[in-house]
């Protein structure tokens, strides 16, 4: 569990690194640790090293950490023991449900489908649930997420709908060789992101989230403007 802390403050200071060599306030780049296939044990970890963001792809897998990690911060401080969770999978009509009930951010909207369940399944009482849509901004076939030129047109149904919060753009580039392939990519992301936001209007105010960057290429992504970088193995080590 050393490894874990360790490799946080590692993460931490590439992020801090490039927003330096960016010139952009490090304040503007949130780290979400990608805890998928990583045990309750390894989260608790992380959690104790002051990370609170966290973002799981496997439905299943995440509402039973989701659960364990609630029962063992049960009764201790709130501010040691906040979890924000992010779903950054493919979701399925069939587990809206389960995403409505336990994650406080979706990253993968690609259907409006999906996000009219995740908004009408949003347990009364619940903060709107917050979204990003998740945008195939490479093009790479198979591979989820709505295409850059149908992206503002789903932007403004999903703003509509009354129990999502729409926050943002999220891509996963396939992985490119160099920095300057990387924030090619990542260029064409953020100004999609801008074009977006400059449209405005309701349901926009709070459209402030760029999700971009991986252990493999954070640097490229704060250097073409990702407000959230993404980072599993960085900080969990591989997966098996
Ligand atoms: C697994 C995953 C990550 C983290 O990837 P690493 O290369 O391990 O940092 C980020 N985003 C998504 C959507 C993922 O599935």
């Amino acid at each position: 569990m050393a490894m874990i802390a360790g490799n946080l403050d590692r993460v931490r200071a590439r992020i801090a690194a490039a927003c330096d060599a960016a010139r952009r306030d490090p304040a503007g780049v949130t780290l979400l640790a990608v805890s998928k296939t990583a045990a309750a044990d390894a989260v608790a970890c992380a959690l104790a090293c002051g990370q609170h963001c966290f973002g799981e792809n496997y439905v299943q897998e995440a509402v039973a950490k989701i659960l364990a990690l609630r029962e063992r911060t049960d009764g201790l401080a709130p501010a040691r023991t906040a979890i924000e969770w992010h779903c950054i999978g493919p979701i399925q009509s069939n587990k809206t449900r389960l995403v409505a009930e336990h994650f406080d951010w979706v990253q993968t909207i690609a259907q409006l489908r999906i996000a009219e369940r995740l908004s009408a399944q949003r347990p009364v009482g619940s903060a709107p649930l917050q979204v990003c849509l998740q945008v195939n901004i490479d093009g790479g076939a198979n591979k989820a997420g709505i295409a850059a030129d149908e992206a503002e047109a789903l932007a403004r149904e999903v703003a509509a709908l009354p129990h999502l919060q729409l926050r943002g753009l999220m891509t996963i580039p396939e992985p490119a060789p160099d920095f300057a392939s990387q924030r090619a990519v990542h260029e064409r992301a953020r100004a999609l992101f801008e074009r977006i936001a400059s449209g405005g209007g309701r349901g926009f105010e709070r459209f402030d989230t760029l999700s971009m960057g991986m252990t493999a290429d954070l640097e490229a992504a704060i250097h073409a403007g990702s407000t959230m970088v993404r980072v599993g193995t960085g900080i969990f080590g591989a997966r098996g």
